[in-house]
């Protein structure tokens, strides 16, 4: 329990306004997008939750909160948009979350030297569009633009989204950082420093402010595709994904079904419908509008008006259908271009009877990141908790198709030796600690797995099997005294502060 005197010192840096341990604030800060996993499965995680919200102007400020966190030993959780669904910003240590989106200004944006200086909690979409007006153009940024920071896609790595084919992840685009270090130092990064904040989570800093290229904006041309069968689609995907669009996207005929009946639209259905973009001057893209036409000829072609329009969607698309659950089960994970078919096929098994769609965007060196969603409804204990067991069957999916979970997390934190080397794993965590030797900056994450992974393994099976029992077990942890629960994590895993 965080003592009153930490919480007067906090009012005196950020202010009383920007201060909250109101209950309500505390409970919506202790949830990410995957909220929607049920109350006693979150407990039986033996999470603390927030203790107290802070939303600080400036990096100065966040500067004080650190070196008084480090020295008190506080947990400190950095949320940006709170989009990401792999529980990175659940206060699992308790403490104080550092809400970062008060720094919202876009500083600078320089058209000579093609730069632009933004705040980390700047929405995507705000620099997309301004770089739009001043006819430039953003490399990669996510699907999610529309409320996802400029800090939390740079620090889950940028790996994934709109732009990437065609530049590379955000990493490629970051010339600078200004970055709060665990003990409040402020430091400002070169492109190569840069690497150690670009993906690492929120476990070795706080990024306030970015400097990140961007690109002269020739022009623009949107296709959008249907193909029958799936197996047809992926080849031609491969195929155009070597072109190097500025956006590929497919979505499988199950997914693209529930966007029609959620939003009553008619959108011809196909197995695998796919979304282009392809930046260029007038000549470029009639060139590639050539090889485009080559590669889909004989596809159904929608209109280039339709094609805008699912542009235009593009931020909106994802949960656009999630009532019809009216929970959703979610995962994404990253697998080769060439094992997108296989993937495909195995998923119709693991997700046999249930209503389910796929979702893919362009990832690092010719991956593909396929979002898996599932629909579900979490007043139903047993069906719920049956759908969950599916996060282990789609990571065992990723594996066998030499994937890998995209990103860490709470959730994937136990998947990091399986990403890793053995020697790689022990400098990651050397360079954590070298960072941050309290281990304040969010604990029980990314490097530091709570629970084996045996023991998931083992607890999914379960799910699977016995739902109904299982169910009645969550209640009975959820009940226990979270002490007891966080005492029973301490000896099956190692990873609670
Ligand atoms: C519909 C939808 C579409 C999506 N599309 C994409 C996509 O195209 N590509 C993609 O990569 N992801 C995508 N995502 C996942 C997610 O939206 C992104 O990862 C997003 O960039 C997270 O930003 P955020 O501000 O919400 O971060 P949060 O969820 O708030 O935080 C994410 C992690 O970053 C840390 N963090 C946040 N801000 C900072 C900071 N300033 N300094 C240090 N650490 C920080 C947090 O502690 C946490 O661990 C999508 C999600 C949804 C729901």
């Amino acid at each position: 329990m965080l003592e009153q005197r930490h919480i007067d010192n906090l009012k005196e840096i950020v202010g009383e306004k920007w201060l909250s341990t109101d209950e309500f604030d505390l409970l919506c800060y202790s949830r990410d997008l995957a909220s929607s996993i049920p109350d006693d499965l979150l407990k039986s995680y033996g999470m603390i939750g927030a203790e107290v919200v802070v939303l600080p102007q400036d990096a100065g400020q966040i500067s004080r909160i650190l070196a008084y966190a480090n020295r008190h030993d506080i947990a400190i959780t950095t949320r940006g948009a709170g989009s990401w669904a792999l529980g990175g910003t659940l206060p699992m240590e308790g403490g104080i979350v550092i809400d970062t989106t008060k720094l919202d200004k876009i500083l600078e944006f320089n058209t000579d030297d093609e730069y632009i200086r933004v705040q980390a909690g700047v929405e995507w979409k705000r620099v997309v569009d301004m770089a739009q007006k001043k006819g430039f153009v953003v490399g990669a940024n996510p699907s999610s633009g529309a409320s996802a920071t400029i800090g939390g896609y740079i620090a889950t790595g940028g790996g994934a989204g709109i732009g990437l084919t065609e530049y590379g992840s955000v990493g490629n685009q970051v010339l600078s950082l200004k970055v709060v270090l665990a003990d409040g130092r402020i430091v400002e990064t070169d492109p190569w420093s840069s690497h150690y904040f670009v993906g690492n989570e929120g476990t070795l800093g706080i990024v306030t402010e970015a400097i990140l290229k961007v690109f002269p904006f020739p022009g623009r041309k949107h296709y959008l595709f249907g193909v029958d069968p799936m197996e047809k689609g992926v080849e031609l995907l491969v195929k155009v994904t070597a072109m190097r669009p500025y956006y590929v996207s497919f979505l499988n005929r199950g997914l693209l079904s529930m966007i029609n009946e959620a939003k009553g639209h008619h959108t011809k259905e196909s197995d695998i419908t796919i979304s282009l973009a392809f930046n260029g001057t007038e000549k470029q893209l009639a060139k590639i509008d050539k090889q485009v036409e080559e590669i889909f000829a004989g596809c159904h072609k929608f209109d280039e008006e339709e094609a805008k329009e699912e542009w235009k969607e593009r931020y909106r698309i994802g949960l656009a259908f999630k009532k019809l659950g009216p929970s959703l089960m979610a995962q994404d994970f990253r697998v080769p271009l060439g094992s997108v078919k296989e993937t495909l096929q195995e998923l119709e098994l693991i997700c046999e009877g249930d209503r389910w769609g796929a979702e893919s965007l362009g990832g690092e060196n010719d991956s593909v990141i396929l979002a898996v969603m599932i629909l579900a409804d979490e007043r139903d204990s047993a069906d719920y908790i049956r759908k969950f067991s599916y996060a282990g069957d789609l990571g065992a999916l990723a594996k066998k198709m030499n994937g890998a979970p995209f990103g860490l997390g709470l959730h994937n934190a136990i998947h990091l030796d399986d990403l890793y080397e053995p020697k790689a794993v022990a400098q990651l965590k050397k360079i954590r600690k070298h960072f941050d030797p309290v281990n304040i900056l969010n604990p029980s994450k990314t490097t530091q797995a709570r629970i084996p992974q045996e023991f998931i393994n083992l607890s999914m099976m379960f799910m699977r099997g016995i739902p109904e029992v299982v169910g009645l077990g969550l209640k009975f942890a959820a009940a226990l005294p979270i002490e007891l629960t966080r005492f029973g994590l301490r000896i099956i895993g190692d990873g609670i502060k």
